[in-house]
């Protein structure tokens, strides 16, 4: 029997999906690789962070999947607006939503709506030229930014603000994200995390890196490291990143012009400003059983820019059960939503783990389709995609105009950088004509 298979979203789950699913049924599985972005790869091309290049290799990998036989890409085609859950249900055996977490969770105090606060999905997206943020306002004339999360994300954000525009010329950050950065007036860069540095969920080489830009220095309070004895007690990675954080605090500071703040146990309260944000209200904590408990002492932190880095949602689909608390859909531990119908990545378990950790999901999922698909619907379920889109004048684009986007992107690249990136949508489909 032939199985047609439409996973949608083309990032890390997306495509380690359809790698398990090539594993398990060889030729005898069509899939479909549904994006609703013209171009593929998901987190690697929007999320990761542009200084970090070496991951975004991983695309060869997906891209020999989807120059595979029986492996289709189809951008530009909006699940809710170009096509329903429904109908691609009805026409595929199995449909996996593998769409991420996109969507960031509200920090919920007080000014959390000025303008000038931003959540990490909007600002990581405004860097990486996602065509959803290229248009972001982003303020940087200045001098304080307070970056809320003690996770890989704040980090991120922390880096491509302290870095010089020379640091990030040979990167594949956007371009206008260059141009304002070359006009940057930010100096101090704030890390909140309402808990303490054994809490905290950077990983080594993240939270090490800061310890080697070329124009900021990190610096941690003394006072918030607990006692040396205790890191004994932390898994190996984790001590060592913690050994990081404890050089921020000892080690002798060369003079930069930017200064990276570790602010363990604060916890945001409110974020004040006349018109915009002008400063966050924090809360000194102490650890109560692990968690973080106010002890009513208020600080501000004078800051033009607020960039909430505290996890994420997955979008809502119609038809689609969703886990309202948790921000991802509601299914069981394999993605199994209903028979038919299932989720993998982010959208399955949240926002968390290495790109890695999609590709257990793949498999894992492709179990629990093999245990409940045991005959094919039959038919061409892409054939019949195709032929609903086309009644409805939605414009898919495919590997081949991925592979056209790609050589334009290279082509006009700063000297040095591997692609500018195209920004918008417009654009992208001006380019394939
Ligand atoms: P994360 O690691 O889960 O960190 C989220 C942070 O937000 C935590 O410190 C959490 O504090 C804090 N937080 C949550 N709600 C808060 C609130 N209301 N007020 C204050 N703080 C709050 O998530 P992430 O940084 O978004 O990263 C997502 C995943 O992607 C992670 O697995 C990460 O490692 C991965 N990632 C990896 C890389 C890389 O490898 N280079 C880069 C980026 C992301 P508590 O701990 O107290 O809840």
């Amino acid at each position: 029997m032939t199985l047609n298979i439409a996973i949608i979203g083309a990032g890390p789950a997306g495509y380690y999906t359809a790698e398990a699913a090539l594993k398990h049924w060889g030729g005898t599985a069509r899939i479909d690789i549904i994006d609703r972005l013209p171009t593929p790869f998901g987190l690697i091309r929007a999320g990761v962070a542009p200084d970090h290049q070496s991951i975004k290799a991983v695309t060869k990998r997906y891209e020999a999947t989807n120059l595979g036989a029986n492996v289709r890409f189809l951008g530009n085609v909006m699940v809710g607006r170009d096509v329903s859950i429904e109908e691609l249900t009805r026409l595929y055996d199995a449909v996996v939503l593998s769409v991420g977490a996109p969507y960031d969770k509200a920090i919920g105090i007080p000014g959390d709506d000025l303008p000038g606060v931003l959540g990490s999905a909007a600002f990581v997206g405004w860097y990486n030229g996602h065509p959803d943020f290229a248009a972001l306002p982003v303020d940087l004339a200045h001098h304080g930014v307070a970056i809320i999360g003690n996770g890989n994300v704040a980090i991120d954000c922390a880096r491509i603000l302290a870095k010089t525009t020379a640091e990030l010329a040979t990167t594949d950050i956007a371009g206008h994200t260059l141009a304002a950065l070359e006009q940057s007036a930010v100096s101090d860069i704030h890390i909140i995390g309402r808990r303490g540095p054994h809490q905290a969920s950077f990983t080594t080489k993240e939270a090490g890196e800061l310890g080697h830009l070329e124009r900021a220095v990190p610096i941690v309070r003394a006072g918030d490291l607990p006692p040396i004895e205790e890191d004994a007690a932390l898994e190996p990675g984790h001590r060592k990143m913690v050994t990081h954080l404890r050089s921020f605090a000892t080690e002798p500071r060369p003079e930069k012009p930017v200064t990276i703040h570790f602010e363990f146990f604060r916890r945001p309260v409110a974020v004040e400003g006349e018109g915009r944000v002008q400063r966050l209200i924090v809360e000194t904590t102490r650890l109560e059983n692990g968690q973080a408990v106010g002890t009513g002492e208020l600080h501000a932190i004078p800051c033009g820019l607020v960039i909430a880095c505290i996890g994420y949602r997955t979008a809502t689909i119609d038809g689609v059960p969703y886990d309202n608390g948790r921000g991802r859909f509601a299914s069981d531990d394999q993605g199994r939503i209903f028979p038919g119908l299932y989720a993998s990545g982010w959208a399955r378990r949240g926002p968390s783990g290495t790109i890695g950790t999609n590709r257990p999901d793949g498999f894992s999922v492709v179990d629990a389709i093999a245990a409940d698909v045991t005959a094919s619907k039959g038919g061409d379920a892409g054939a019949a995609l195709d032929a609903l889109l086309a009644s409805r004048g939605a414009r898919a684009t495919h590997f081949g105009d991925w592979q056209t986007l790609d050589a334009h992107e290279v082509g006009r690249a700063r000297p040095g950088a591997p692609r500018e990136k195209l920004v918008s949508v417009a654009e992208m489909l001006g380019v394939l004509g």
